[in-house]
């Protein structure tokens, strides 16, 4: 492939719309089984030649995003340059739309992206597997940023399993005032287990994919989806921060079909039967004044991609 000039990836956040947290494993992480889904609210990360490394940041809460080594889409450009034993020369311009700290996976899926565009503007041609083997090494949700559509995930989350869907979900997220640390969300899911059952991680029952959601997602049925949601992490968000009850209820009484805390936090996700309840529930979150606002997206939509 020629290297070109200039490179624009689209990359969407995820919701898990299921997240089965096991116990701690001997390295420190939680077996996992996650649903993930991906979809229509996008980071832009923009890769341009340059004399060396530089990150830029823009849109909704950039202050809050490193613009150094420490942030994801820089970690990224430096594997693939590793890997391929070249400087990492690029400019990546990152144009937040997902929310930061938001539970959505913002930093993986600019992860993703900057994999997918310096791949491109450097020609170094890695393919969809090296790829994925480079994304499971930045993060346990990089991956699904890559692939997209619905997808399990097990072990951390790495390793995934593309899920058949029969059609789209219209979604509406409550985005949140300020973000939630994810260490600090199964922290808090660890304290609580601790609390209430006095177990060791041995006895959480190992995680797994529920088959009413998955037969949901098949016939793409909102209502079944809505009604076997689940998220292990939804008790210690709320813990950490117990406001989000009252957004999860606005939503609810404002005819939700479906609603939970989306992964770490704090960002609380609803299904709606379709896109003008879908347009009804996001006013009707705006005006409860229990987010700073609410944005609706459709789903799945693809990973990270060229625009
Ligand atoms: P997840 O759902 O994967 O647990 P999240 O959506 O809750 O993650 P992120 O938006 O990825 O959270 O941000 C978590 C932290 O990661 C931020 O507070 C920020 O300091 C850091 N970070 C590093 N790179 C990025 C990036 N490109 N975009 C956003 N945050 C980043």
């Amino acid at each position: 492939m020629q290297p070109s000039s200039s490179i624009t990836v689209r990359v969407p956040a995820k919701v898990n719309v299921q997240l089965a947290v096991g116990g701690r494993r001997a390295d420190g992480f939680h077996g996992v089984s996650s649903v993930f889904f991906a979809v229509g609210l996008y980071d832009l990360v923009t890769v341009t030649p340059a004399d060396r490394l530089r990150i830029t940041v823009a849109g909704a809460d950039a202050e809050q995003v490193p613009a150094d080594a420490t942030n994801l889409a820089a970690k990224a450009a430096l594997l693939l340059a590793a890997r391929h034993g070249i400087e990492p020369k690029a400019h990546l311009h990152i144009d937040k739309g997902i929310p930061v700290a938001g539970g959505m996976a913002g930093g993986s899926a600019d992860g993703a992206a900057a994999l997918v565009g310096c791949d491109a503007l450097w020609g170094t041609g890695a393919d969809r597997a090296v790829l994925l083997e480079l994304a499971a090494e930045l993060g346990s949700d990089v991956p699904f940023s890559l692939l997209g559509g619905v997808a399990l995930g097990e072990g951390r989350g790495e390793r995934l399993t593309p899920v058949p869907t029969g059609g789209g979900f219209h979604w509406v997220f409550a985005v949140a005032d300020g973000g939630l640390s994810t260490p600090a969300v199964y922290g808090e899911c660890d304290r609580l287990r601790d609390l209430t059952t006095g177990s060791s991680d041995a006895d959480v029952p190992v995680p797994a994919a529920d088959p009413a959601l998955l037969e949901a997602l098949r016939t793409g049925d909102a209502g079944a989806l809505g009604a076997t949601l689940r998220n292990d992490l939804q008790a210690a968000a709320l813990s950490l921060r117990p406001s989000l009850a009252d957004t999860l209820r606005a939503g609810t009484e404002a005819g939700a079909i479906g609603a939970l805390v989306s992964g770490s936090g704090p960002t609380c996700a609803f299904v709606a039967k379709d896109a003008a309840a879908a347009d009804a529930l996001a006013a009707a979150l705006t005006a409860s004044g229990t987010c700073r606002s609410a944005r609706v997206a459709e789903g799945p939509v693809p990973g990270a991609v060229v625009v």
